[in-house]
C-alpha cells in the first residue's frame, strides 16, 4: 500500500514540473512513506527522520515531509521530536504538500511532463482503511474507515498503468473482501476481478490481501473462471487457537478457517496460498501455539509471514491485554514456525522440478532474470536478451524453498 501511496505522489509531483533527484541531498522536496505495522518499522522511520536533519541543516530550503501511518490524528508529539520536518501527511492525505510544491516550482524550473514507465508488476489500491478493529492492528487507526474507489476509478487508474508498462496488476486493500459494501451499487471483488478480466494489455490480476470471514464462494468461484485472475491467495489466519482468535476479534474460528481453505483447494487444486501468523499474542500459552503449529503442518502454506507480537501504542491489546509470554518463547515459536515452514516450501516447491512454468519477467539482479508465476513463485534463469515485461516459459532444473531456477524453453 505504501509504494502504490509513494508512486501516486510521485506521479503528482511529477505533473507539477518536479523530476526525480538521485539522492535526498540532491533534491527539493524529500518525503519519508511510514510504516508502524511493527515497532521495528517505526524505529527505522525514526531512525532515517533523524538523518535528514543534516539535510534540513546544508539545504534549510528543502521540504521535509512524513508521511503515512505514522502520522495519527495528533502529530504534536512527532514535531515536538522532529522540529526538522516541515509537513505531517496522513496516509494518501497529498493536497496540502501538492499546494505548497505547486507555488513553489517556477515555471523556469519546471520540466515537461513525461509519464514514467511503471513496473510490469505493479499495484493499485482498490480500498483503503479498514473497519475490523483486530485487537493487535494500528491500521484502523491510522488509516481510518473502509473506503472503496468506485470500479470506473479502478479500471482507469489500471489502463493508464498498462499504457505505462505494467502488464500485472496487485489490487490493494487492507481487507479486499470487502470491497464495494460502501458504494451506491455495491458491487463487489468479484465484480471487479470481472470487469478487470477484460482490459486489452492487462495479463495478469492479482489482489491482496483477503479476510477469512469475508471471503465467499462467489468470489472463489469467480476466480477459479477468470483466466488472467492468478491462482493465488493470501488469507491471514493470525492464530489456531479459538480463544487467541477470539481475543484478537479476527471474526472467524479454526474450524470455519479449515473449511474455507478446502472449498478453495476444492475449486481450485493447483492454488497457491499464503497466510500471515502471529506468535505470542498476550495469554497465548504452549498449548495453544501448538494448534497454531499443529494448523501450519495440516495445511501446508505456500508461504507463511511469521510475526512475533508487539504491542502497538492505541490498539486494544496494547491497553487492555497483558505481554505476558516472554520474548525468549516468542522467538522460540517463531524459530519453529521457520523451520517447519523450511520443510514445507522445499517439499511443494521440489514438485516443480522438471515441470514448465509460465513466468512474468519483472527485472534483472546480478545478470540473472527474475519474475514469478502465477503462484507466486520466485523463478530466476539467464538469457542474453532483454526479456523484461515478457512472459516466458520456464523449464525448472533446481529449486529451495525460497526461490526456484531454471532454463528458457
Ligand atoms: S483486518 Fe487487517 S488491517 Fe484490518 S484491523 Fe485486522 S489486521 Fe488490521
Amino acid at each position: 500500500m505504501n509504494k502504490a501511496d509513494s508512486l501516486k505522489l510521485a506521479d503528482s509531483l511529477e505533473k507539477l514540473g518536479y523530476a526525480q533527484a538521485q539522492s535526498p541531498e540532491d533534491a527539493d522536496i524529500v518525503v519519508c512513506n511510514s510504516c508502524v505495522v511493527r515497532q521495528s518499522a517505526e524505529n527505522r522511520v525514526a531512525s532515517k527522520l533523524g538523518a535528514l536533519k543534516a539535510i534540513k541543516k546544508s539545504n534549510p530550503d528543502a521540504l521535509i515531509a512524513l508521511m503515512g501511518c505514522m502520522v495519527g490524528p495528533e502529530f504534536h508529539e512527532l514535531h515536538r521530536h522532529f522540529p526538522h520536518v516541515d509537513m505531517f501527511m496522513s496516509p494518501q492525505q497529498f493536497g496540502p504538500l501538492l499546494d505548497l510544491a505547486s507555488k513553489r516550482i517556477s515555471n523556469a524550473a519546471a520540466v515537461d511532463y513525461v509519464p514514467t514507465e511503471v513496473p510490469p508488476a505493479t499495484f493499485v489500491p482498490i480500498i483503503h482503511g479498514c473497519n475490523n478493529f483486530c485487537t493487535y492492528c494500528i491500521v484502523p487507526y491510522r488509516r481510518g474507515r473502509e473506503i472503496s474507489r468506485p470500479i470506473v476509478d479502478v479500471v482507469d487508474e489500471v489502463r493508464s498503468m498498462i499504457e505505462r508498462g505494467a502488464k500485472e496488476v496487485t489490487l490493494l486493500g487492507q481487507n479486499v473482501d470487502s470491497y464495494g459494501h460502501d458504494l451506491l451499487e455495491k458491487p463487489d471483488l468479484a465484480d471487479l476481478l470481472t470487469t478487470l478480466n477484460d482490459v486489452d494489455g492487462l495479463q495478469r490480476i492479482r489482489f491482496l490481501t483477503s479476510h477469512p470471514k469475508d471471503m465467499s464462494d462467489r468470489l472463489i468461484e469467480t476466480i477459479a473462471k477468470l483466466d488472467k485472475v492468478c491462482r493465488h491467495i493470501s488469507l491471514p489466519f493470525q492464530a489456531g487457537d479459538d480463544d487467541i482468535l477470539a481475543a484478537m476479534h479476527r471474526s472467524y474460528t479454526i474450524d470455519q478457517f479449515r473449511q474455507l481453505i478446502g472449498r478453495i483447494r476444492k475449486v481450485m487444486p493447483n492454488v497457491a496460498i499464503s497466510t500471515d501468523l502471529i506468535v505470542g499474542f498476550p495469554g497465548e500459552t504452549d498449548a495453544q501455539f501448538e494448534k497454531s503449529y499443529q494448523l501450519l503442518e495440516e495445511l501446508k502454506f505456500d508461504m507463511v509471514h511469521v510475526a512475533m507480537y508487539s504491542p502497538r501504542a492505541g490498539t486494544v491489546a496494547a491497553k487492555d491485554m497483558v505481554d505476558d509470554v516472554m520474548p525468549e518463547a516468542k522467538k522460540e515459536r517463531l524459530d519453529r514456525v521457520e523451520v517447519l515452514q523450511e520443510k514445507i516450501e522445499t517439499d511443494i516447491n521440489t514438485r516443480l522440478l522438471d515441470s514448465t512454468v509460465k513466468v512474468l519477467v519483472e527485472g534483472n539482479k546480478k545478470g540473472r532474470w527474475y519474475g514469478r508465476t502465477a503462484t507466486d513463485k520466485l523463478v530466476f534463469f539467464d538469457d542474453s536478451r532483454n526479456l523484461l515485461g515478457q512472459t516466458v516459459e520456464i523449464k525448472i532444473t533446481k529449486t529451495s524453498p525460497w526461490s526456484l531456477q531454471g532454463t528458457l524453453v
